[in-house]
């Protein structure tokens, strides 16, 4: 008898999340990959074509499709590009399930594809949950797709809940590292660099998280996709700062009783989760020493100085397609940031003017949050600061 193979997408191949999707199908035998897609690096998504023989690749950029054509023409695989080519990736036949690696909300169009095609979703593309969660939670349901997380603190509450009554949360606690610069005031923020914000002290993600972190703006998004994830409502999820990321999150009960996932700081361990879930593999890699541990701290979260949080709660309270410009502008600024256009507090500026600039339409459809996105990245990029 064939062995069974799981069957595959990568969406964001070559980046954090992605290049660790592989190491973990590199580390189990019994994963095929049948798809992979990256926005342009078309190095990495060679030696990737050529180690792991998926059917398709797509790549955003069209002319680096057109190049990666010509090198892997020794292989049996299809070359696709641009949007079209992110959803052919998306439904692709063959596949179970879709692991969206992508950054930014431009995964919403291949994750509402590949729901509709009946796909799992191993998700760690926050900001689709964030800006469509209200599309795409439904659709799930009604398509009898499940949606895993692959957020560490997100796959920490899914595996407290395992074996428990979802009814029966009282509240979820998301933990925070605080980032680079926990501990500092507003005043010490104007001047910081984007080297420093890139220095995480615990993880090492790709850019956009990573400046996220710093700001904050990656656990407000994280409340939004903890809100869409797992039904609760806002006032009951609490952020509590766990400086060296040692519990991943938690869960408390009607009953007074704490659930905590506890690991060491590595991405695979829910990618994997994700992947088998509901079975526990076997993963390489450090374990938690409690003889050296010693301690596990715990501070409240600076709202004052890390104005991400807080104006992420505002836009969730808001609604519609509040949270949608939060992170459209989000997305803009940190990219202007990483590009040395703004400085550090520019960020909070700008998700706040772009906030307050913005008309709100409740209950959005799909094109009205592509529309809400573009009106807000208009707005940062015209923006003079
Ligand atoms: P990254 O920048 O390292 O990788 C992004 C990937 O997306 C790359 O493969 C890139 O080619 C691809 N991509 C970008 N634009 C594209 C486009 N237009 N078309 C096709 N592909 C495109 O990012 P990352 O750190 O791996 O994060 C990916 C997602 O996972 C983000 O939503 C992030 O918030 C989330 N996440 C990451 C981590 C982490 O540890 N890195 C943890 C939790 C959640
Ligand atoms: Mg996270």
């Amino acid at each position: 008898m064939e062995k069974y193979l799981k069957k595959i997408a990568v969406l964001g191949s070559t980046g954090s999340i992605g290049t660790q999707t592989l190491d973990v199908v590199r580390a189990n035998k019994d994963l095929k990959v049948e798809a992979l897609g990256a926005g342009s690096n078309i190095e990495l998504l060679e030696q990737q074509i050529r180690e792991f023989r998926p059917r398709l690749a797509a790549v955003y950029r069209e002319e680096k499709a057109a190049e990666l054509r010509e090198r892997v023409r020794d292989l049996d695989v299809t070359v696709v590009s641009g949007m079209e080519g992110l959803l052919e990736l998306a439904v692709l036949p063959e596949t179970e399930i879709l692991v969206t690696a992508i950054v930014g909300m431009i995964g919403i169009r291949p994750t509402i594809a590949a729901i509709e095609a009946g796909k799992d979703i191993a998700l760690a593309n926050k900001e689709t949950l964030v800006t469509a969660g209200h599309l795409i939670m439904p659709l799930a349901k009604e398509k009898g797709v499940k949606i895993l997380p692959v957020d560490s603190e997100h796959s920490a509450i899914f595996q407290c809940l395992s074996g428990s009554d979802g009814r029966a949360i009282d509240k979820l606690l998301i933990t925070a590292s605080g980032g680079p610069f926990r501990g500092r005031k507003k005043d010490a923020l104007a001047h910081v660099t984007v080297e420093d914000a890139l220095r995480h002290p615990n993880w090492s993600m790709g850019h956009k998280i990573t400046i996220d972190s710093a700001t904050l703006v990656n656990k407000g998004l994280e409340v939004m996709e903890a809100r869409w994830l797992f039904g609760v409502e806002l006032e009951d999820i609490q952020v509590v700062v766990q400086p060296k990321s040692i519990i991943h999150s938690m869960v408390q009960f009607v009953d007074g009783a704490v659930m905590a996932q506890l690991g060491t700081p590595d991405m695979k361990l829910p990618i994997q989760y994700a992947l088998y879930y509901p079975q526990r593999r076997y993963l390489a890699g450090e374990r938690l020493d409690f003889k050296t541990l010693r301690e596990i701290t715990f501070e409240e979260p600076d709202m004052e100085t890390f104005e991400g949080l807080p104006l992420a709660i505002g836009a969730a309270k808001e609604g519609g397609t509040m949270p949608t410009v939060f992170n459209a502008a989000n997305e803009a600024l940190v990219a202007r940031f990483l590009k040395k256009e703004i400085g550090f507090l520019d960020i909070y500026e700008g998700i706040r003017g772009a906030m307050e600039d913005h008309r709100k339409r409740e209950n959005p459809s799909l094109e009205e949050i592509l529309l809400a996105e573009r009106e807000a990245r208009d707005w940062v990029e015209s923006h003079k600061f």
